[in-house]
């Protein structure tokens, strides 16, 4: 397996190959500065290429029985468990969050292999009676064509994963353009497919910007799907072009996900899940915790307890096991981040820690922002509306459930929410009126597992979901088929007085 390579290729119809042009582009560790590797720039006829050589390879992919199929998976699965340190370690190298979570990631890649691997026995249609006699009718799955996967730097193997698994036990074929902060983690994955036996062409993976090979991807007449995970910005754009040749598109986006603590809550449980959910992956995932909506009756005690828990977390170079906070991904994210802390200066709210970008040592070298803490926060502040992608909490005051419940979903995204309450009947109302695709009930706002439905609404989701039995249904088509042995004509649905 290739790791100590420099330059690396894209994989196009079974074949490595650099970009036409020669150019390559580097990818750097955020938490030192080190090049870890060069990849191909490429552009729209690397993309035509792999999207040629995924059209080639259905014709044969599809007709593999879908048991085979998950056998393949099931053999992904034992080599992501076998490899899973060494990945573990390169992820940390390439986007810095700390090893527990970048070991993390990679076993939801071994889950969903297993699971979606499982799904080749499964694929599950339907039958229902038929309303003539000697007549029956089926519902069955078919695969679609090629799907183009688009993702994010954050999960850099497990989302790859949540749309290739799927979309390849179903019969689809792939190409995958992975974010360019993360090429190295998706290249191996990609490496770790074929050893496992994936014929070739079935999936391709091109390296290159978003604008160009993700632009030529949306815009390709032989791509069936388009399952793109990133920001609300450019989903909203992905959804746009692919729309112009009637693509079927799925959307994972932003996220603006928020803690409700309730006067009754347990409030070091409460902290636990809120350290966790906002300054774990350095703030950096969908379903972070950006907002905690509190009781007035417990606002002051928890922002005392929750203070010194948050200055005492570590930053560092998350190959470092006692570190607990990596660095962002890159200098423009950095920046974004430190810009809402003058945002939220501006807007009036309070600056209770944190606020700066670290520069202490060998901190220095990497881009790393102190975790930040903002008290007085309004519910319609930018700081309190608007995605910043970071470790920055925004502490909210409310007096009741219910106004705090109406915070949570005055959202344009809608994607986690959790609330920290003993009593039966606030949760129930709790899980009645919140309007985000997942709750927590005494827990953080992350930690998802993929056998359940993953995804938000509004602004975060376009109505599809990935994971669980639900994320088959992006990359297949519904045909039903209906079997006559009458041996006459027999009309369905019409009224009786026409028979
Ligand atoms: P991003 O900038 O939107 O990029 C996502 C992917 O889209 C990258 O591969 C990017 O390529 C590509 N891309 C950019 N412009 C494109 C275009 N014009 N056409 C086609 N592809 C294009 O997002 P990000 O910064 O990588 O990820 C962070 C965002 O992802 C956050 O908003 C986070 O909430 C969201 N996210 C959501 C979920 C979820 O499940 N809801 C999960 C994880 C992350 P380049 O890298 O080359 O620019």
């Amino acid at each position: 397996m290739t790791t100590t390579a420099k330059e690396f290729q894209n994989h196009i119809g079974g074949k490595w190959q650099s970009a036409q042009s020669g150019k390559t582009f580097p990818n750097h560790n955020p938490a030192t500065g080190e090049i870890i590797g060069h990849f191909p720039l490429s552009g729209k006829s690397e993309a035509d290429a792999a999207v040629a050589a995924a059209r080639s390879a259905f014709d044969k992919w599809r007709l593999v029985p879908a048991p085979k199929r998950g056998e393949i998976l099931y053999r992904v699965g034992e080599l992501l468990t076998r490899y899973k340190e060494d990945l573990a370690r390169t992820m940390t190298r390439e986007m810095g969050k700390v090893l527990k979570e970048t070991r993390g990631d990679v076993q939801e890649g071994i889950d969903m292999a297993y699971y979606m691997g499982g799904e080749g026995r499964r694929l599950f249609g339907y039958t229902v009676p038929v309303e003539l006699p000697n007549k029956s009718g089926v519902a069955t799955r078919d695969p679609i064509g090629v799907v183009a996967c688009i993702t994010p730097w954050n999960f850099p193997i497990a989302i790859p994963t949540w749309k290739m698994f799927p979309a390849l036990v179903a019969g689809n074929t792939v190409v995958i353009k992975p974010a360019s902060d993360t090429p190295l983690s998706a290249l191996r994955l990609v490496e770790i497919l074929y050893e496992a036996g994936l014929p070739d062409g079935v999936v391709n993976i091109v390296f290159g910007p978003g604008g160009t090979v993700g632009e030529a991807l949306l815009h390709h007449p032989d791509v069936a799907v388009v399952s793109f995970t990133g920001s609300t910005e450019s989903g909203r754009h992905v959804a746009i072009e692919a729309a112009k040749s009637l693509k079927r598109v799925s959307l994972e986006m932003g996220g603006k996900n928020a803690v409700i603590v309730l006067d009754d809550a347990d409030l070091d449980l409460a902290i636990e899940g809120i350290l966790w959910s906002a300054y774990g992956t350095t703030g950096q995932r969908c379903t972070a915790c950006s907002r905690v909506i509190v009781h007035s009756a417990v606002r002051k005690q928890l922002i005392e307890k929750l203070v010194p828990r948050i200055e005492q977390l570590r930053l560092g170079n998350g190959l470092d096991e006692t570190v607990d906070v990596g660095p962002v991904i890159n200098a423009s994210q950095l920046d974004k981040i430190h810009s809402y802390t003058g945002i939220g200066k501006a807007e009036g709210a309070t600056l209770v820690t944190g606020g700066s970008i670290a520069r202490e040592g060998e901190l220095a070298r990497g881009h790393f922002y102190h975790p930040t803490l903002f008290a007085d926060v309004r519910p319609d502040m930018r700081l309190a509306q608007e995605e910043i992608f970071g470790p920055t909490l925004s502490v909210i005051e409310v007096a009741s459930i219910e106004e705090a419940i109406a915070v949570n979903n005055d959202s344009k995204f809608g994607l986690s929410s959790a609330i920290y309450t003993q009593d039966i009947n606030r949760v129930q109302r709790a899980m009645r009126d919140i309007t985000s695709g997942i709750l927590y009930i005494n827990s953080g706002t992350t930690g998802a597992e993929i056998q359940f439905p993953f995804g938000g609404n509004r602004g975060t989701g376009n109505g599809h979901r990935e994971a669980g039995i639900a994320g088959i249904d992006v990359f297949t088509e519904w045909k039903v088929v209906y079997t006559d042995y009458s041996g006459k004509l027999q009309k369905a649905q019409i009224d009786q007085s026409e028979l």
